[in-house]
Parts: C-alpha cells; sequence; structure tokens
C-alpha cells in the first residue's frame, strides 16, 4: 500500500497496530488492520467482545494512539477532524449529563466546542430522532431507547461529517433496536456522514452498512471485509429477501462457522481459557 496520502477520501486505515501495556503485561490489541471506505460509506465492524473494534474507533476519534500505522478519514488526521469538530460520537451507555434536560444535553457539544446554538436547529434535530414534547425532560424520566437517540442526535448536533458509534443500542432490548436501526437508516439518508459503526449484531450490520468489516480477537484483526450490495434505500422489507439472508449466513459463518463450532466465537472462547498464561509472563 503507498505510504503517500493521494486524494483520501472515506475510512483509510493501514497498518494498524495497538498494543496496551497492563503493569507488566502487555495487550495486542490490534494486529495490522487494514481497511478502506468510501466517503459518505457506512461500515460496521463485526465481530465478537474483545476484538478491538473498539480500539479502532477510540483511535479514528483521536481518543488513543496506535502503536503502529495510520488512520485517515476524508484525507485528515483524527486529529486535524477533532480540531474541525467533523465528529459525531455515540457509545453504547448513552453518557447523558442527569441534571441536563434533553434538549440542553444535546447543545453540550456545541458549547463545549465554543460554537453558536440554533434554537431552530436543535429544534429540528428533536424532531429528526422523534422526542418532541420532551425537551425538558431529565434522562431519568426517558425511557433506554429515548435515552439513546437523545445521544444520536447530540452526535448530530455539530453537523458531523464524520459519525461514529460504539454499538449504540447494543444495551436495548431487540424490539427497541430494531426501531433504533430504522431511525438510524433514516437520519444516515437524509445526512449522510462518513461512518464506522461497531457492533455484534450481525442483521443490523447487513441492514446499515456499505460494507462490513470481520474481526477475530488477539490480536484483533480483520478476517474479511463484506461489500453489502443491497440496493438503497433499504427497507425492513430487504431483511426478509433471499439476498439478505445470503449475507447473513455468509457473516455468521465467518463469526461463528459452519457448524456452530468453529469460527471466531468458538476461537476466542478457546483463547479465553488459555488466556491467563498467553497475557501472563514475558514471553
Ligand atoms: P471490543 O470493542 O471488540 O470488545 P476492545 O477494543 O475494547 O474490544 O478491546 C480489545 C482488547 O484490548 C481487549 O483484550 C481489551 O481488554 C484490551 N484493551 C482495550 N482497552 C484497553 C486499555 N485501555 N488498557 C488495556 N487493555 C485494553
Ligand atoms: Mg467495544
Amino acid at each position: 500500500m503507498s505510504s503517500e496520502p493521494g486524494p483520501a477520501t472515506g475510512i483509510h486505515i493501514s497498518g494498524l497496530s495497538k498494543t496496551f501495556r497492563v503493569g507488566r503485561r502487555t495487550v495486542p490489541a490490534l494486529d495490522s488492520v487494514d481497511l478502506d471506505t468510501d466517503q459518505g460509506a457506512f461500515l460496521s465492524l463485526l465481530g465478537p467482545s474483545g476484538c478491538g473494534k473498539s480500539t479502532v474507533l477510540r483511535i479514528l476519534a483521536g481518543l488513543e494512539t496506535p502503536t503502529a500505522g495510520t488512520a485517515r478519514i476524508d484525507g485528515a488526521t483524527p486529529a486535524e477532524l477533532r480540531r474541525r469538530h467533523e465528529f459525531g460520537i455515540a457509545f453504547q451507555d448513552s453518557a447523558l449529563l442527569p441534571w441536563r434536560s434533553v434538549e440542553s444535553n444535546i447543545k453540550l457539544p456545541l458549547q463545549v466546542a465554543g460554537l453558536p446554538v440554533d434554537a431552530a436547529a436543535i429544534a429540528d434535530l428533536i424532531e429528526l430522532v422523534g422526542l418532541q414534547g420532551f425537551e425538558k425532560a431529565k434522562p431519568a424520566q426517558l425511557s433506554g431507547g429515548m435515552r439513546q437517540r437523545v445521544s444520536i442526535a447530540r452526535a448530530l448536533v455539530v453537523k458531523p461529517t464524520v459519525l461514529l458509534l460504539d454499538e449504540p443500542f447494543g444495551a436495548l432490548d431487540d424490539m427497541t433496536r430494531q426501531r433504533l436501526n430504522l431511525e438510524l437508516l433514516r437520519i444516515w439518508t437524509e445526512k449522510p456522514a462518513t461512518t464506522l459503526m461497531v457492533t455484534h449484531g450481525i442483521a443490523e450490520a447487513v441492514f446499515l452498512s456499505d460494507v462490513v468489516a470481520v474481526m477475530s480477537p488477539r490480536p484483533g484483526r480483520v478476517v474479511q471485509t463484506v461489500e453489502i450490495d443491497l440496493p438503497r434505500p433499504r427497507t425492513p422489507e430487504m431483511m426478509r429477501t433471499p439476498e439478505f439472508h445470503k449475507l447473513h449466513d455468509y457473516l455468521s459463518e465467518l463469526l461463528f462457522g459452519r457448524s456452530g463450532h468453529g469460527g471466531i466465537e468458538a476461537a476466542a472462547e478457546a483463547l479465553d481459557l488459555a488466556a491467563g498464561e498467553s497475557l501472563g509472563g514475558a514471553q
């Protein structure tokens, strides 16, 4: 791969490695990860817990520095994008400030960045995520799904060109999750952004993405990237088509193996048993 950044758009990750030091141990979280997408594309990272998905996202967000390799989005480094307030970020835990209202939580990134708060834009955003009437409510007065919608609205308030979502609906029940995935799709279609979503949900990865990268753990690697060539606009009916099932089965096989006894998940479990030894000591 060329070391000269060309007219790079989308997500470009090259030779990305990350080793954490925990006391005298080293944890190889990522090993030589390469990823490439187009500008405005929706990329999902799919893989079992501990395979380095959040580490990739945190490096892209500029919250973690890689041990080796480079990460660029739409031609810029994470640090540059942070300075320009190009990121919208949402995590599994909505992480709202409990003493602030819905409206006031959504405004927060603008206030932190010293950017003007446009009341009409905030109202639009609240409507976009379907929270009209709850502007003055505190997080404790909302359901889990509503809190996640606030966190999505907060991620969108800076009009990000890059959206980073770490299991944004992971803590919710399946029904709510499906509903919010539909909403996320609608929002993303209305306000396209170069997107990375971390998930362990195969169906939602297929439904939302242009590309799905399947990762395996210890050290975290990309096993395969799969193009999701389903047409857009996507509709819930597509989840019942043979094309959808074929992609779902293929990814499932990559993750779990054909018989359900192979694949990355089983390998991860086997490794878990030996994790104490493999992480301990200096060898
Ligand atoms: P995932 O999001 O796929 O569950 P993570 O990226 O959170 O995986 O973690 C990948 C590996 O790196 C795991 O083994 C995890 O324990 C380790 N790790 C992540 N963050 C840290 C950290 N700050 N310090 C030490 N180890 C970490
Ligand atoms: Mg994670």
